[in-house]
């Protein structure tokens, strides 16, 4: 039994590790067609992972009861793991349900003690790229597939982001990055950061997606492997 557990485990870990590579294959040759001009992330950053809200601000909910707090936590660990892993060095703004809000009565004030003590933790960081993790909403259930957001010198980042997310999730849309426009976090970070929209939890079939692990470990390996091309064309690597 605890050779066959072992196998299991080992073999899980294995496909993990080897999807991942496949995928950075695929984007090294894709970025390297889009890469243009490189934004200057400073002497090697910390990569910053922001999952987005957190109790008792639940952020979205998707229309099976998905809550959107719990689904940028998993992505956000998925994603720790994963550049943990490659060696560079990584910064939670969050790890439990909880948000970091340390004063505040009502929900909205805890949100913004929250937002502040984020924006605080991020700006002092000599070096740092951002990337928040945010699931979408909208009335109108048909619209499904990531969008990305960006904040200071990372326009190129974005762009790349959203392409390598749409080739990979959602084939065919021609979603393109938008600088972030009225999100507190992404006004008041002096990092280059991007937001990124994993999916909308008003569609059904993406909120059932969303909620599966296999779709969780790919969105964490594309987000992984565009950050790292990204600060790997900065001529900056991990110690
Ligand atoms: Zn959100």
């Amino acid at each position: 039994m605890e050779t066959k557990e072992f196998l299991r485990r080992y073999a899980y870990v294995y496909c993990y590790v080897a999807a991942f590579f496949l995928v950075c294959a695929g984007l090294l040759r894709h970025t390297v067609e889009v890469s243009g001009q490189i934004e200057n992330f400073g002497s090697i950053p910390v990569i910053v992972i922001d999952a987005g809200h957190g109790s008792p601000d639940g952020g979205a909910t998707g229309v099976t009861g998905a809550k959107e707090d719990k689904l940028n936590l998993q992505i956000a660990k998925r994603l720790e793991a994963l550049l943990s892993l490659m060696g560079y060095e990584t910064v939670m703004t969050r790890t439990t349900d909880d948000c970091i809000a340390t004063e505040g009565d009502t929900i909205q004030q805890k949100k913004m003690s929250d937002l502040r003590n984020r924006v605080a933790l991020i700006n002092a960081l000599p070096a740092a790229v951002v990337v928040s993790i945010h699931q979408n909403h909208f009335p109108d259930g048909k619209y499904a597939g990531p969008q990305v957001f960006y904040a200071g010198d990372a326009e190129e980042l974005a762009r790349t982001m959203q392409e390598s997310l749409s080739q990979w999730l959602s084939p065919g849309s021609k979603r393109a990055a938008k600088k972030s426009s009225g999100v507190y976090l992404m006004q008041h970070i002096r990092h280059p950061g991007i937001l990124v929209e994993c999916g909308f939890l008003s569609n059904s079939d993406e909120e059932r997606k969303l909620r599966s692990a296999e779709h969780q470990k790919k969105i964490a390996a594309i987000l992984a492997a565009v950050l790292t091309e990204r600060i790997a064309n900065t001529g900056k690597s991990p110690a």
